[in-house]
């Protein structure tokens, strides 16, 4: 009986805890998860269903450990030479049975590339937060704060704008960081966060690069205030919310890695939340395979399957074709992030911009195709007892963030066609 292993995995350069890690994450999805999520949509203030299943997986099974170096209670995953195949399984499992899942999980991650991974892992930061996560059987969140009320697309637009439009500002009093501002969407606000990464500029509309601080404010400082989280379309298990930062001060060591280099690996970390989206995008769609298939041998049309209709069959082969390219698709992208001997720097313009493009392209298609297995299931696919239409609500929610399209679209078109205005 086919399955989703039969989708191809890229076997020569998968990361070696890909099978290992990946069998536990489905166990936990298919017990802990796909049995109650059709209920998360009601859960989205309280997670009195989703928190149990969050501090199964990141606190008892201890994946938010997997960053930080060995010796301090994590995984080394930060300095292996997989973190990209290796993340893109994880993320891949968790989104099969709930993206919002999988992007709170993910991003708790996202803030702490800049400080674990190599070549600029941060020593002193990760000793001083590696308790936080290692040390506990309790989920812990992170945030990466960069969305502002004015707009997240021209803060993650880091070529052509270079910060110059980012209004929450750090300022340097003595030894300590004076962070004032007013954040908003970041996954993992809404309340539960712990630990901000916080993109701040230390000079309103420069374009200098050094002015660019990306600082950690643990979320119980004084001043920072966390608002209520936002109610949106899916995605229950994911908090989004404002963050208002008064006069909040932190040590000067919190800032990441430094004038220059924050701005730098900032960039980093965009092409690792692309990589992630993929991720959600390929693992969402593995589990419409699993429904679709299972539907279509149990529905009939003129006393026949549905998949022995050579129409509906049609859509059935372009959604195999679809998820097939976008599993592999994304695999490449994780080995072009293993890879900087052959493909450059992780932070470079042509591996955050292909990042785009392949995140976008993944979006596009996956709610092309979702939307036309949904007329294939007609009523049924707007029915909550199949999960499709969940899928589909959230994908849309995957194609919003990090820029949305037009952010893609435009940094796809400068790089590959060096347009000079965009
Ligand atoms: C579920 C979810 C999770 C999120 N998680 C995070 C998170 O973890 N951290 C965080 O900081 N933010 C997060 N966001 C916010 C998200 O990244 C932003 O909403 C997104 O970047 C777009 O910013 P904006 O909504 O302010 O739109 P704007 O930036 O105001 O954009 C407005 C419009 O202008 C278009 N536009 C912008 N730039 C260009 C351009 N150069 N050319 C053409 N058109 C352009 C946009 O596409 C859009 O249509 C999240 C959002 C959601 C929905």
């Amino acid at each position: 009986m086919r399955t989703i292993d039969d989708f191809t995995r890229p076997r020569e350069f998968v990361s070696p805890i890909d099978d290992y890690f990946g069998r536990i994450v489905r166990r936990w999805a298919d017990e802990e998860v796909i049995p109650n999520r059709r209920r998360y949509d009601e859960d989205w203030q309280e997670h009195l269903l989703i928190e149990p299943a969050f501090d199964q997986l990141m606190g008892k099974l201890g994946l938010q450990r997997v960053l930080f170096p060995e010796d301090l209670g994590g995984w080394g995953l930060g300095h292996s030479h997989y973190i990209g195949s290796a993340s893109f399984r994880l993320m891949e499992e968790v989104a099969r049975a709930d993206t919002g899942m999988a992007v709170a999980f993910g991003v708790t991650f996202w803030p702490l590339i800049m400080i674990c991974n190599e070549p600029h892992l941060n020593r002193r930061l990760c000793e001083e937060f590696a308790p936080l996560f290692c040390q506990t059987e309790k989920a812990v969140f992170a945030a990466n704060a960069m969305t502002e009320p004015q707009g997240g697309a021209d803060i993650e637009n880091m070529e052509i704008i270079k910060g110059a439009t980012i209004q929450t500002t750090a300022r340097l009093e003595g030894d300590e960081w004076v962070i004032n501002g007013h954040k908003l969407w970041p996954t993992n606000s809404g309340g539960i966060c712990s630990l901000f990464g916080v993109v701040c500029t230390t000079k309103p509309g420069s374009t200098d690069l050094n002015d660019f601080a990306f600082i950690f404010v643990p979320a119980d400082r004084p001043g920072v205030t966390q608002g209520k989280p936002y109610q949106k379309a899916g995605m229950a298990a994911d908090k989004n919310g404002d963050i208002w930062f008064d006069q909040v001060r932190v040590p000067s060591h919190y800032r990441a890695c430094g004038p220059g280099d924050d701005f730098k690996y900032f960039k980093e970390v965009i092409s690792f939340g692309n990589l992630g989206s993929i991720a959600f995008v390929s693992g969402a769609l593995l589990n419409v395979f699993e429904i679709i298939k299972n539907f279509s041998e149990t529905n009939y049309h003129r006393n026949l399957p549905l998949k022995e209709n050579d129409a509906l069959a049609g859509v059935l082969a372009d959604l195999a074709r679809d998820t097939e390219i976008i599993r592999i698709l994304g695999y490449q992208y994780a080995r072009m992030l293993d890879r900087p001997d052959l493909y450059g720097e992780r932070w470079n313009e042509e591996l955050v911009t292909k990042g785009r493009v392949y995140k976008y392209f993944a979006c596009d298609r996956a709610l092309d195709i979702i939307g036309k297995v949904m007329n294939l299931m007609e009523a049924s696919g707007s029915d909550r007892r199949w999960d499709i239409e969940k899928h589909w609500r959230d994908l849309k929610i995957v194609q919003l963030w990090m820029g949305g399209k037009q952010l893609c679209q435009m940094e796809t078109a400068r790089w590959f066609y060096e347009c000079e205005t965009l």
